[in-house]
């Protein structure tokens, strides 16, 4: 069952704004640079505290708390399997989607608790978008891609300026713009992966979490979504998870560094959250021997 089948009653919603999760209208900030990360903190979007989550009885990241800044790019590194995709599905909910998935502790989003019993996950996830690995256009026009969540929200205004407006954000609209009602699957990697972060704002999100969203890319179009993110975040909030620390160093504000765990008197794994800081300081300057390790190339 998915968890839009069982969610319970939620309050009314403006369109476009998740039920009970009322966080500010998305905002232009002003350029913030990395220096200002670390001298004067923005304010808090995600308080994650003590989150533990489970696939049935496997505990996959345990005890982890960082708060996410608004306007920043936070970005999550780690050897695979120690819970990066795991940590991010948990800020839109999309955890509840995977059967046997449990999250315990706590997520606020803007102060009201995202696993609340009144949220409604369907509305989480308008205000806050994702951009998966590999590119995932619908099998449809370039228009009806970016139309589709505008649509379906109830967004007011004039669609094909909410398209333009979408691609223009993606970056994607001079290459676009002469072939709208051509499928998206006609598209280079690079474009698609631009088509779907153009779609993920359509709807007007205040967040957008990216999930390895250069993975699949060449190194050409990994460049342009890397210098998108810098204009996307003066406008959102972006979480990415990656697996190339230099992408992480190029381009987040802040940087979690997970690994996993062993126990070798109970053979159990898990992931933890080993430190959280600044980005520059965990590249250069990191507390914890296993982060200094895992930076160098030590380890993983
Ligand atoms: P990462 O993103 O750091 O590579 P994941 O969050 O994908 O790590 O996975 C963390 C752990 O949870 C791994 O051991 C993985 O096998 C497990 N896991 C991930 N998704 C599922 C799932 N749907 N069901 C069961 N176990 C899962």
């Amino acid at each position: 069952m998915t968890a839009e089948q069982t969610a319970p009653t939620t309050t009314s919603v403006t369109p476009g704004r998740a039920a009970g999760v009322s966080g500010p209208e998305p905002t232009s900030a002003p350029e913030s640079g990395r220096a200002e990360a670390a001298a004067t903190p923005a304010p808090v979007v995600f308080d994650v505290a003590d989150l533990n989550v489970y696939y049935g009885n496997f505990r996959a990241v345990r005890d982890a708390s960082l708060q996410i800044r608004q306007h920043e790019i936070t970005a999550f590194i780690g050897p695979s399997g120690c819970g990066k995709s795991t940590m991010l599905r948990c800020f839109d909910r999309m955890n509840d989607l995977i059967e046997g998935c449990r999250v315990e502790g706590t997520l606020r989003y803007h102060g009201v608790d995202l696993y609340d019993a009144k949220i409604d996950p369907v509305e989480v996830r308008k205000r806050i978008g994702m951009v998966f690995q590999k590119p995932n256009p619908f099998p449809k026009s370039i228009y009806d891609n970016i139309a589709f969540g505008p649509k379906i929200a109830g967004l007011d205004g004039d669609m094909d300026e909410i398209v333009e407006s979408a691609l223009r954000r993606a970056a994607l609209w001079d290459e676009v713009k002469d072939r709208l009602k051509k499928s998206a699957m006609g598209l280079s990697g690079g474009q698609q992966q631009r088509l779907c972060i153009a779609r993920a704002v359509a709807v007007e999100p205040e967040v957008v979490l990216m999930d390895e969203p250069c993975s699949a890319l060449d190194p050409i179009a990994t460049a342009r979504i890397e210098d998108l993110m810098q204009e996307l975040k003066t406008r959102y909030t972006i979480v990415i998870v990656t697996h190339n620390m230099q992408q992480a160093a190029r381009v987040s504000d802040r940087t979690a560094f997970f690994t996993t765990e062993v126990n070798e008197t109970s053979d159990t794994r898990t992931g933890v959250l080993v430190e959280y800081e600044v980005t520059d300081k965990i590249f250069s300057n990191p507390s914890d021997e296993r982060t200094e390790n895992y930076v160098t190339g030590r380890f993983g």
